[in-house]
């Protein structure tokens, strides 16, 4: 049995949770606590932030974890940074799962790849712009942490936004906010890029099946399609893409112990 301190917030985290409970180990998973109703994974949970790296290694080193897996989503920067310093100076492994992005899509070729929500807001405003006053609308799906990134550019515009929670700024009268949280179908994303006249969609690369659909849909009626880069993760350890080879790795490391 191993002492598995789990990053979650994600599917994934979910998902290994329940392989790791089942098989005994003793999983404490760790989530921010920023969503109001989040799902919950099986086994022990914490909530909050650690308070930076260095409380986070007095944590880990306190509760004699034998390894810390990063299972958060790929966009969660702050959170990896910490835990690959933390876990270095408190000398337990780090193992992250992160799923891969959609650069393999058929369709990415197409895309507009930017390196940030602020290159993110001007490019769909550009891209609005050429398509003449009644061009269509901006469905934006990056998450309410970067709101703020496109309320000025695209303050003039129709913006249909998609969150989990209600936004934290103000919205300009002519954006539409609607709540949902994934995963959706695509016949679901069909309809609502043609109920909204979607010309632009805005995503960022976060992976995975949940959400692909709209790019998809987004392909079918034209529509042009702008996707945030990843950030890098800084750690040096191993990388698993799924939760069969985030088993595998941890095999490893228990075989090494
Ligand atoms: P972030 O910017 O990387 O982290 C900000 C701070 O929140 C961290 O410094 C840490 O506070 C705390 N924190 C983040 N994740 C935590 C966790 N799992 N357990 C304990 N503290 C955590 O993270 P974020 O982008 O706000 O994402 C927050 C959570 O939502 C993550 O767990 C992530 O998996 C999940 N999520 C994020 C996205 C996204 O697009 N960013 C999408 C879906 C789910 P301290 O420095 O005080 O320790």
């Amino acid at each position: 049995m191993s002492r598995v301190l789990l990053l979650g917030g994600t599917a994934e985290a979910r998902a290994l949770a329940d392989e790791l409970v089942a098989r005994g180990d003793d999983v404490t998973t760790s989530l921010a606590g920023r969503v109001a109703r989040p799902r919950l994974p099986v086994g022990a949970v914490r909530v909050g932030g650690f308070g930076g790296p260095e409380p986070m290694a007095d944590h880990l080193r306190g509760e004699a974890y034998d390894v810390v897996v990063d299972a958060t989503h790929p966009f969660a920067a702050r959170i990896s940074a910490n835990a690959v310093t933390a876990c270095a100076r408190a000398r337990v492994p780090l193992v992250r799962l992160a799923r891969p992005g959609w650069a393999g899509h058929p369709d990415a070729g197409s895309w507009h790849w930017v390196d940030g929500h602020d290159e993110a807001a001007r490019t769909a405003r550009g891209l609005v712009d050429a398509a003449g006053p009644d061009g269509g609308a901006v469905l934006l799906t990056t998450g309410r942490q970067h709101v703020d990134a496109f309320t000025g550019p695209l303050a003039d515009r129709a913006v249909v936004v998609r969150l989990v929670d209600p936004p934290e700024v103000p919205l300009p009268p002519a954006w539409t906010v609607l709540r949902s949280r994934g995963p959706y179908a695509l016949a679901a994303e069909r309809a609502l890029l043609a109920e909204h006249a979607v010309a632009v969609l805005v995503t960022k690369d976060s992976g995975g099946d949940h959400t692909v659909a709209k790019l998809t849909a987004a392909a079918e009626r034209g529509a042009a399609v702008v996707v945030v880069r990843r950030p890098a993760w800084p750690g040096t350890g191993p990388v698993a893409p799924d939760v069969p080879g985030t088993l595998a790795l941890l095999a490893d490391l228990a075989d090494l112990r």
